[in-house]
């Protein structure tokens, strides 16, 4: 999975999975909930959970 940081935003999520290749960027509109589960905890790590071939990954 790949993210992409743009003052302090997500500004772009591609998963890099050769059999998904689901992706999502701003320009698309700011809502990723349709492709991507994306919830930032406490200490500021992202998990992010492909909503297309289900695998989850944690940033940082
Ligand atoms: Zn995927």
């Amino acid at each position: 999975m790949q993210l992409v940081f743009k003052g302090g935003k997500i500004v772009h999520i591609h998963c890099k999975s050769e059999d998904c290749g689901n992706e999502w960027k701003i320009e698309e509109g700011s809502d990723w909930s349709q492709k991507f589960d994306a919830k930032q905890s406490q200490s500021g790590i992202w998990t992010i959970i492909c909503k297309k071939c289900g695998r989850s990954y944690l940033s940082g």
